[in-house]
């Protein structure tokens, strides 16, 4: 495969952006090899600058669930654009996503839109915090929630301690209140809640956890979570980031039966565009400004294409259920097929997912949360990943990605890479 001029344009970027990216994932630190600079995408493949063309199991960390560029979606967009780019005023474009959402998520009765994932968690743990009039929160191990200070805890073995800071430049009294519990492990969160009684405002979780790979919440995980919080006063934030409409249409809280008392929202929302969204029970979002005391602002929040191009794929979503079948059903025969050709090789490798969310765990073990994540070979991923892209497909760049399938995924590309790992592992 020719990579000529991704390697030229890297040699620049690296000079002038750190490490070549504006976002640590998209480097191929992890895996090694040349990162191929993208000029366009369609449905569900990505063209890169020297013209080859890659089935994509990235679908831009999550947005592109019905493919990229969809016809519509860009339809409206350009509509949206001949009227002007931002106002920095109120909009009826931001009703209609507002009445959108509270439409298709039963337990959103008010919602506040911002730039991002990061800016909606950011800003929901703040309502938390406000509403309850508590410091603390509870996130899990290898949870990512973005990259506010608060929430940047690595949390090794920290259960029963406060946090420490994952990243330089995170002081330590950003992280003081933030306690890490260990995913689907509902003791661990037990024990929190007896050592810091009536002090924790939240508990924040991934319902499914899709940053370290593919991790599903054990029967009565979520549940647990729920019941607890009710028991003490604190708030359940679901982080749907990567669930959010992509479980079903009303994402992980409908998909699991569960109610959160706040959710947050990014990627598929914004259908491509930088969008972000939190949003909840009424009582709680009440107390965000101007109507309540806990001061949220955006200059670009609510932006008129970012809404129109969002609006117009959520809508696509909503008229057309038999998306999220087709999703299930490619998702369910990708992972049966995995698993197939690793039983055929006797490889102890796992597979993990749900839906259209799937990861090739290079464990022997069953992951369940962060620890068994980690035993992963990482060598030996890499090593597939770089055999995988110059084959024609573009997975994540480090194991603890999840491989994301779209709408526009045909049987017949998921069968190409099923061809394609079956002869890397024969
Ligand atoms: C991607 C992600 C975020 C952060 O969203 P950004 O738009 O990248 O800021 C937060 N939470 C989860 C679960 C995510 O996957």
């Amino acid at each position: 495969m020719n990579i000529e001029k991704s390697k030229e344009l890297f040699e620049r970027a690296v000079k002038v952006i750190p490490g070549g990216v504006n976002s640590p994932v998209r480097a191929f630190a992890p895996v090694g090899g040349q990162p191929r600079f993208i000029t366009k995408a369609k449905g569900s493949c990505l063209y890169d600058e020297d013209g080859n063309e890659y089935i994509d199991y990235i679908g831009s960390w999550g947005p592109m669930i019905i493919g990229h560029n969809d016809e519509r979606v860009l339809a409206a967009v350009q509509e949206q654009i001949m009227n002007g780019l931002s106002y920095g005023a109120v909009t009826a474009v931001e009703v209609e996503m507002a009445e959108l959402i509270t439409e298709i998520v039963p337990c959103i009765e008010m919602v506040r839109m911002v730039n991002s994932g990061t800016e909606a968690v950011m800003s929901a743990i703040r309502v938390a915090r406000g509403f309850t009039k508590r410091n603390k929160i509870v996130k899990f191990e290898g949870c990512y929630h973005g990259h506010a200070d608060a929430l940047l805890v690595k949390a090794g073995s920290g259960l029963m301690t406060a946090g420490t800071p994952g990243s330089a430049g995170v002081p330590e009294g950003c992280v003081k209140d933030t306690l890490t519990a260990t995913y689907n492990d509902l003791e661990s969160v037990e024990q929190l809640f007896k050592e810091n009684p009536d002090e924790i405002a939240c508990v924040i979780v991934e319902p499914v956890a899709a940053n370290m790979g593919v991790v599903t919440p054990k029967e009565g995980f979520l549940q647990g979570l729920r019941d607890m919080c009710t028991k003490n006063g604190t708030l359940l934030i679901f982080d749907e980031v990567i669930t959010g409409f992509r479980l079903k249409l009303d994402g992980a809280s409908g998909y699991f039966g569960i109610t959160p008392d706040l959710v947050t929202y990014g990627k598929i929302i914004g259908g491509g565009m930088p969008v972000g969204a939190y949003g909840g029970r009424r009582e709680v979002m009440e107390t965000v400004a101007p109507i309540g005391n806990v001061y949220q602002a955006g200059t670009l929040s609510g932006n008129p294409v970012a809404m129109r191009a969002g609006i117009t794929q959520l809508q696509i979503l909503r008229d057309n259920p038999d998306i999220y079948d087709r999703l299930e059903k490619n998702g369910e025969f990708f992972r049966a097929q995995l698993r197939e050709i690793l039983v055929k090789h006797n490889l102890p490798y796992k597979v993990n997912g749900i839906g259209s969310l799937t990861c090739l765990y290079f464990a022997e073990d069953e992951v369940v949360d962060y620890k068994s994540a980690q035993k992963s070979d990482t060598a030996a991923y890499a090593d597939y990943f770089r055999f995988m892209i110059d084959r024609g497909n573009y997975l994540g760049p480090s194991q603890f990605e999840a491989c994301f399938l779209s709408d526009a995924h045909t049987e017949a590309q998921i069968k190409k890479t099923l061809a394609d790992i079956e002869e890397y592992f024969g």
